[in-house]
């Protein structure tokens, strides 16, 4: 039977980690963005050895991951979409690495949940390095005040920065000033790069960059 789902997945992934490899030294992690995918799909790409994936919302990220986690000890599960106070306890108890804290409230509400949920995941703070009104995102100017009350303050264990750049503007000096802030805050992580422009993040020094459409196919 000619496996029409996993060879071609594999594939796509083979090269687009051959690409990140070609773009940087080391090359950044590949965050597969599994979010609206069927099973089908991720039990594949799951098959060929991805194991770190993205999910924007956490009630699908329980529907795809509770049950695969058990089945899969080493996943590395990140949250890279908004995330409201109230489901602060759920996505604790799911996610390894949360990227999109961007308020002191939810910096807040994370503290407490890990308090009670007695997980630690590791947290970016997304940045909104276009400051546009309607998106996420700390602005560059108030970043160091964020980062005071969510390491200070809460303890939380903040490893990088992650940014969604404008769609209607060129991404490279979105993801310069990101890599410029990063460093002035003495942090390492840089979730940047999608599936329009992830080998010009993996240039400009990302260390993870999140992949939908490129790795799995139109959503
Ligand atoms: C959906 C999503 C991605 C992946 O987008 P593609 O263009 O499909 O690669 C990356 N980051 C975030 C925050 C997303 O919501």
């Amino acid at each position: 039977m000619t496996d029409t789902v996993s060879i071609p997945l594999a594939k796509r992934r083979d090269a687009i980690l051959a690409e990140l490899a070609q773009a940087a030294s080391p090359p950044p992690c590949l965050v597969a963005v599994s979010k609206t995918q069927h099973d089908e799909k991720i039990d594949a790409i799951l098959a060929a050895g991805q194991r770190v994936f993205g999910e924007n919302r956490v009630q699908e990220a329980q529907a795809h991951w509770t049950e695969r986690r058990r089945q899969y000890p080493d996943l590395e599960l990140r949250l890279i979409g908004p995330l409201q106070t109230n489901k602060a306890d759920d996505a604790v108890a799911l996610f390894d690495v949360i990227e999109t804290v961007d308020r002191e409230k939810l910096a807040r509400a994370l503290a407490k949940a890990i308090a009670k949920v007695g997980r630690t995941p590791r947290i970016f703070i997304q940045v909104n390095t276009g400051e546009e009104p309607q998106k996420a995102g700390v602005t560059p100017d108030g970043l160091e005040a964020l980062l005071k009350v969510a390491v200070e303050e809460c303890g939380l264990d903040v490893q990088g920065l992650m940014c969604i750049p404008p769609v209607d503007e060129p991404a490279g000096p979105h993801f310069a000033l990101l890599a410029k802030l990063a460093r002035r805050q003495g942090l390492r992580g840089l979730s940047m790069g999608m599936s329009g422009d992830y080998t010009l993040a993996a240039q400009f020094g990302a260390t993870h960059v999140r992949i939908g459409t490129a790795l799995f196919g139109a959503r």
